[in-house]
């Protein structure tokens, strides 16, 4: 397939995705964009969760029983750290650590978030470009019922997504740029689809699509913006993205998700366990692909990545 793809991903689910494109698509057809919204500093140290998953998922050093973090990680630095009563509720692993302490060198020599990014990428033999977001700082800050506001980090965490959210702010997006090559990816004619992995919509997705001009790129340009539900059958797969819903009184459905997206995308990928919905959702002006969209296995992530590119390559001939 000729057109070149750009998948906007969050960390865990939107890795699995990003994996099964990688697999099935050249280095040259894909470019992955990653939120940075959830990136903090902590001991000193940038920290970059949903670049990181996506990176060692790709690389193929993630951990996979963990769900984040790297393979054969051990815990030494941390468990001296927590003699010497220094801050542990964030886990970092020994091998983590590394990628943080190069990052945070790299950044602090005066390379851009995004150079590091490629640089840490090609150290780990990741072939497809992996972009954070923006190079600039973007913060997403939770609202809380109890009228408290927390850093993300501090809510997903330290607080284990306990706090009712009301609302999120993505602090500096209004003047942040998206990286270098996000934009030009965009209105690239060869640009075939974009894919919003099924990740968070409200922490992961909306603030790469909250970055200036991204939604007006995707908008001028003829390609579909294709979104992959997180929710099958009512749940999230992991995640607080089911309770998020519920809190911000959406009802906890593809559907949900669907409506929440319906103005910026042109399809949906929903769950054949939710195919009772599709209708409700070609209603929103929206064509719907009904397919497996849970991803258990190394071949379910390349068998969704196949049908969405399928589900890609039709709405082309369709048009024509
Ligand atoms: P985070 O940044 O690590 O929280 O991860 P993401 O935002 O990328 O992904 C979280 C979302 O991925 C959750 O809403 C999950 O329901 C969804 N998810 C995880 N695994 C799967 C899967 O196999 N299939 C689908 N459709 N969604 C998944
Ligand atoms: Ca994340």
């Amino acid at each position: 397939m000729a057109s070149r793809i750009v998948a906007i991903s969050g960390g865990v689910g939107g890795a699995k995705l990003s994996l099964g494109l990688a697999r099935v698509l050249d280095p040259d057809q894909l470019a992955i964009v990653a939120n940075t919204g959830d990136d903090f500093d902590h001991l000193g140290l940038r920290i970059c969760p949903d670049l990181d998953t996506v990176m060692y998922t790709l690389a193929d050093v993630n951990n996979k029983e963990l769900g984040w973090g790297q393979v054969g990680e051990t815990w030494q630095f941390l468990d001296a750290l927590e003699k010497l009563g220094g801050e542990t509720w964030f886990r970092l692993g020994d091998r983590d650590l590394a990628t943080h302490i190069q990052r945070t060198t790299l950044l602090r020599s005066g390379q851009r978030l995004s150079a590091v990014t490629a640089s840490l990428c090609a150290q780990l033999g990741v072939e497809v470009p992996l972009l954070p977001m923006t190079d600039d700082d973007v913060r997403t800050m939770v609202f809380t019922q109890s009228g408290e506001t927390l850093s993300f980090q501090h809510y997903f965490v330290r607080d284990r997504c306990a706090p009712r959210v009301s609302g999120f702010e993505f602090a500096g997006i209004e003047t942040a740029a998206p990286a270098p090559g996000f934009i030009s990816r965009l209105t690239d004619i060869e640009l075939g689809a974009v894919i919003i992995c099924p990740s968070n919509p409200f922490v992961s997705v909306d603030p790469v699509l909250a970055l200036p001009g991204v939604l007006e790129a995707m908008q001028n340009s003829s390609a579909p913006v294709i979104a992959v539900s997180p929710i099958i059958g009512g749940e999230a797969i992991k995640g607080p993205a089911a309770k998020m819903m519920a809190e911000l009184g959406m009802p906890i459905t593809a559907a949900g998700v669907a409506e929440h997206y319906a103005d910026r995308i042109d399809g949906f990928v929903l769950d054949h366990r939710d195919v009772q919905m599709q209708s409700q959702i070609e209603a929103l002006g929206l064509k719907v692909l009904v397919t497996e969209t849970l991803m258990r296995s190394l071949e379910d992530r390349e068998a969704l990545a196949k049908a969405v590119l399928g589900f890609v390559e039709g709405w082309r001939t369709r048009q024509v």
